[in-house]
């Protein structure tokens, strides 16, 4: 028997967990394993192992290497925990708050590209005579690499002549330079250019062309003298001006003004193209003329990964050491289902889920052990066919000495653990319980929890039967990333999923449906972007709700004998806010070295509202208490205010009673927000036959609460509207009534539609990664 407090107790010990519902969470998790966090949407997972054990963690960590960091963990607050033994220290690798910046690649997030830099800068081949480079003059985010052109951007904005001039049969006088200032500056350009000897009256495609190449080209800026002729009865003097070509004025414009308006005037007469230089690589030359195996740094990192660790073979004994390690960065990148992903892909248009596995394919060659990894949901974005290389992976951390804790849904995750910790039964209050801390197997026999009820009923289903479409909806030849002319069919007036492995090509396929299509009265895309991006906007002010709630406040007899409006109620603007936070409930504290954190203003104590706001209740609750409500309380609160009761009965459907009303938009994750606009559109009713697309809504989402989801999204379809999803569940894909599988595989292996039907069908389709996994929840 070990003791809690004996050095070598095997296991992680939390004692009266209370972090948000937490219901004083006592639980024992083994160190060194993969365990599993489970339960429905809101039961408490994520408070207890981000929330508590994570948070802990970080605390211990904080405090052990920067005592100065002391203030700032007491504003955050440290977990509301008893205590917690045996814990080793964390990393965190969270979907949600994980904001990559713009200049950020797949390169620099997994540190891929130092190395290949290395790799240039030691082994690569130079031009006879040239010295060895630097590896920072091959890294265009650096003085010593960035093109001198472009300055590293890659792109050099340039006119042409159809852009200055939009219609040629004009004459100058008649204002062919589309581009040319308006008013008093124009005129005075076209007299220049009168005294200059060209005839400005010519229809401008007569010109001879090295006129016309001079007047919207030229660098020269000749003054001229200009002897204005008798205009009217005005006489005017002879002046002095300078002439500037069309081409000048445009970019000078562009970068020199202060007016939005000009500036955009200016961009209408400009394109981006590849920088001259560079050729869009953004290095300088002398890194360019620097090879490894016939290429440049430039072309190496825009290739596939998959490729590029197959032509990384080293001659030299340094190259062998650095190939090889390089080899052996990527393999579990593409273990991890991104090997369709290049180097030079930037880090903003990949998706939560691809970034996470990234940053999961680094940790495994951090070297790190002892430490216990907290990661949420590794499973989204990710194909069943890849389930088993991301336990694979899981399995490696752990076997070099780490814990691997995980919050996931996927069942086939969920069967991999070697312990599982099942929090609930419900959400929000009737959760915050642990039902189970054990072997996956012995879960069985936890009669209240629902996750038992899925992993262990593998029935199938009972047979749907599938709708007949009441038209097509064609899109495409669409040739975009890796399509090629690819056409695809939506049935309409069904519910449609569209599957296929990471990278084969699903997002860009629905990316096309962005125009109001022929046949749909609406498009609305109910995607994972966050609803807000600053805690000044939650779910209450996104949905409308906020302004009944306000209304209700205004409303009442306190309110009124003060004289406050609805305005009073805000906590955007100055009135009733606090003024300290403006109205935020927290502050931002920078601190040194360490990411900038939000701590509760100290002010309000969170509440963003001044003390006389307070003053003013409605049935018993300010208004700051009502923003602190969950969406199952306010139901029952507001259930008399049919505008309050009709928003929240849909944020209710959709499985998110458990979220409070003022929860920042920050905080939510991708699930939440897209589950948070799926309820604002039911919220609205719409009659007009509306096309409804959602990317992956089973992310976050326990297989009870995909339950409920697909309810709606019937729902939806059986009101005559159409649904595409795109979806790695295959529960969820058996219920469609059409299936159009894209791949085979990823990146320039995929992009073509390999099968397309109803599920039946597609599950026996030849040559699709999909099917088999099809096959098996099939009826
Ligand atoms: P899960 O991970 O199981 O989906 P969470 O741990 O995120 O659940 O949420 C459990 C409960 O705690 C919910 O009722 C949720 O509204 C609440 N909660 C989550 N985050 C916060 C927070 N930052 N402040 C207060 N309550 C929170
Ligand atoms: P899926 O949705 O099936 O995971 P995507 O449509 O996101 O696949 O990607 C298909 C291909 O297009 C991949 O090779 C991917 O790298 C590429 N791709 C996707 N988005 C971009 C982008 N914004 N810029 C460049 N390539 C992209
Ligand atoms: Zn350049
Ligand atoms: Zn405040």
């Amino acid at each position: 028997m070990h003791s809690p407090h004996d050095p070598y107790d095997p296991y992680v010990r939390v004692r009266g967990a209370r972090e948000h519902n937490l219901k004083g969470v006592d639980v024992d998790i083994p160190r060194d394993v993969l365990a599993v966090f489970t339960g429905v949407s809101g039961s408490g997972k994520s408070s207890l192992a981000f929330g508590t054990v994570y948070a802990e963690a970080q605390r211990r960590y904080f405090e052990s290497v920067a005592p100065y960091a002391r203030r700032l963990i007491h504003q955050v607050g440290a977990p509301k925990v008893g205590e917690i033994t045996g814990l080793p220290p964390a990393v965190s690798l969270q979907q949600r708050r994980s904001a990559p910046t713009s200049r950020s690649s797949v390169g620099t997030v997994t540190n891929l590209s130092n190395s290949l830099r290395m790799l240039f800068s030691r082994a690569g081949d130079y031009p006879r005579g040239a010295e060895r480079l630097d590896s920072d003059a091959f890294s265009p985010n650096t003085a010593a690499g960035a093109c001198p052109q472009c300055h590293g951007l890659g792109q050099v904005h340039r006119t042409t002549e159809e852009l200055l001039v939009p219609d040629p049969s004009l004459s100058i006088r008649e204002g062919a330079i589309a581009a040319w200032p308006g008013a008093w500056q124009g005129k005075n350009l076209r007299d220049l250019l009168d005294a200059l000897g060209y005839d400005v009256d010519r229809p401008w495609r007569e010109l001879p062309a090295e006129q016309r190449e001079w007047i919207l080209f030229t660098d020269e800026q000749p003054v001229v003298t200009v002897h204005p002729v008798r205009d009217a009865d005005r006489i005017q003097r002879p002046y002095q001006g300078t002439y500037m070509s069309a081409r000048r004025y445009v970019m000078k414009t562009f970068s020199d003004t202060k007016s939005a308006t000009l500036r955009a005037k200016a961009e209408r007469f400009l394109t981006s193209a590849p920088c001259p230089v560079c050729g869009g690589s953004r290095l300088r030359p002398e890194a360019l003329a620097v090879t490894f195996g016939g290429r440049t740094i430039a072309e190496l990192a825009a290739l596939p990964l998959t490729d590029l660790a197959g032509l990384l073979h080293g001659g030299s004994e340094t190259a062998r050491v650095l190939t090889e390690d390089l080899r052996s960065r990527i393999a579990p990148v593409v273990e991890l289902g991104l090997g369709y992903l290049s180097l030079d892909r930037a880090a903003p248009t990949l998706s939560a889920g691809e970034l996470q596995r990234l940053r999961l394919a680094t940790q495994l060659r951090s070297g790190l052990f002892g430490v216990v990894y907290v990661l949420d949901e590794p499973s989204a974005g990710l194909h069943p066919a890849d389930t088993e290389a991301l336990l694979t992976v899981l399995d490696r951390l752990k076997t070099a000495g780490n814990s691997v804790f995980v919050v996931e849904h996927h069942l086939e995750v969920v069967r991999g653990a070697d312990w599982l910790v099942d929090v609930g039964p419900g959400a929000g209050e009737h959760g915050g319980r642990v039902l189970y801390s054990g072997p996956v197997a012995e879960l069985a026999s936890t009669e209240e929890s629902a996750t038992a009820r899925y992993l262990f009923d593998e029935a199938p289903g009972p047979a749907r039967e599938v709708r007949e479409p009441r038209g097509w909806l064609t899109v495409g030849p669409v040739t975009r990333h890796n399509l090629r002319a690819v056409t695809a069919e939506f049935p309409l007036g069904a519910f449609t999923a569209v599957t296929g492995v990471s990278g084969s090509g699903k997002s860009t396929l629905i990316g096309e449906l962005t125009e109001e299509p022929a046949g749909v009265g609406r498009l609305v895309r109910v995607d994972q972007k966050p609803i807000g991006r600053t805690p000044r906007s939650n779910l209450a002010t996104y949905t409308g709700l906020f302004d009944v709630v306000r209304k209700v406040f205004a409303a009442t007899d306190a309110a009124r004998e003060r004289g406050y409006g609805v305005g009073r109620f805000s906590f955007n603007v100055a009135g009733g806010r606090c003024e300290t936070c403006q109205g935020e409930g927290f502050v931002s504290v920078e601190l040194l070295f360490l990411p900038s954190t939000y701590a509760p203003c100290q002010e309000c104590g969170g509440a963003r509202y001044n003390p006389e706001t307070l003053q003013v209740s409605y049935r018993g609750r300010n208004v700051a208490e009502v923003l602190d409500l969950t969406v199952e309380d306010a139901a029952a609160f507001f259930a008399d205010v049919p505008a309050a009761a009709r928003s929240l009965g849909t944020l209710l459907d959709v499985g998110l009673g458990y979220l409070r009303l003022g929860q920042p938009a920050t905080e939510l994750s991708g699930g939440e927000a897209q589950r948070i606009k799926l309820a604002s559109e039911l919220q609205r009713g719409r009659r007009a036959h509306t096309l409804y697309l959602l990317d992956e809504p089973t992310t976050g989402l326990h297989p009870a609460d995909v339950e409920v989801l697909m309810d709606r999204l019937h729902g939806l379809v059986d009101a005559g509207h159409t649904v595409v999803v795109v979806e790695h569940d295959m529960t969820v894909v058996a219920e469609a009534d059409w299936v159009i599988d894209l791949g085979p595989g990823g990146g320039d292996r995929g992009g073509r539609i390999v099968a397309a039907g109803p599920p039946q069908r597609v599950a026996r389709a030849e040559g699709s990664a999909t099917a088999p996994y099809l096959a098996r929840v099939m009826p």
